[in-house]
């Protein structure tokens, strides 16, 4: 079986060198760049399948670099790694695309897990998909064939992560999910990461579905979790 091939952009020698021994002994192919330049020239080069980037990098940031690969391969794995776990440099990688973030120090446990979720999803959109169809509520239309979305008839651009977690809750057709169950659902962990990326992504598509449109389509119920759907009166 062919080894999937990561690159690793990391600036840190000491980072850089225990991540990529532990993938290797993983089954991973790693390749090193050690600031966002090479890492840049590389991603030209080379063919990934997926990137492990470092936030603070010399020369070219994480962020510049995660624009930059997004704009030219949509579905590649992006995980951003950030040696602060303030809210301002996750919505940062967020913004610029990544699928999903560590904070430094990390467990390289959960490196790989995150790593072979994020692979796992990739194959499995790759293939032929079981059931298409279109999920809806009030104007918002969902084609899970296309993977297109549409509010008020107006295309609106979603990342992977949100796209997952936006049918995860059109598909529970207005039940209440906790963090937890979303966690699970749409990040295929089961354990509590102890971060806040559900609020963060519940924040995302607040941004794109419902702060131009009106009614207000995804809801909070405090103390237990997130619904889709129209709230009478
Ligand atoms: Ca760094």
């Amino acid at each position: 079986m062919q080894k999937y091939r990561i690159l690793l952009v990391e600036d840190e020698p000491k980072v850089a060198a225990s991540v990529r021994t532990w993938l290797e002994e993983n089954g991973f192919a790693v390749e090193l760049a050690p600031d966002g330049a090479v890492g840049r020239f590389l991603i030209r080069q080379n063919k990934y399948d997926l990137i492990l980037l470092d936030l603070n990098l010399p020369y070219i940031s994480g962020q510049e670099l995660c624009r930059e690969i997004r704009t030219a391969n949509p579905a590649i794995p992006i995980i951003m790694v950030t040696a602060l776990g303030s809210i301002e440099q996750k919505l940062m990688g967020f913004d610029a695309g990544a699928d999903d973030y560590l904070v430094k120090p990390f467990d390289l446990r959960e490196l790989t897990v995150r790593i072979k979720t994020l692979l796992r999803r990739n194959s499995n959109s790759a293939g032929g998909d079981n059931e298409d169809e279109v999920l809806q509520v009030a104007d918002l239309e969902m084609n899970t064939a296309f993977k297109s979305v549409r509010r008020n008839g107006q295309p609106i651009e979603l990342t992977a992560k949100e796209y997952c977690l936006l049918e995860y809750l059109l598909r529970l057709n207005g039940r209440i999910a906790s963090r937890h169950e979303i966690v699970e659902a749409v990040w295929d962990v089961n354990f509590d990461t102890g971060t806040n990326v559900v609020e963060v992504y519940i924040n995302f598509l607040r941004k794109k579905i419902d702060r131009n449109f009106e009614p207000k389509l995804i809801h909070t119920k405090p103390g237990l979790g997130y619904y889709i759907g129209v709230i009478a009166g």
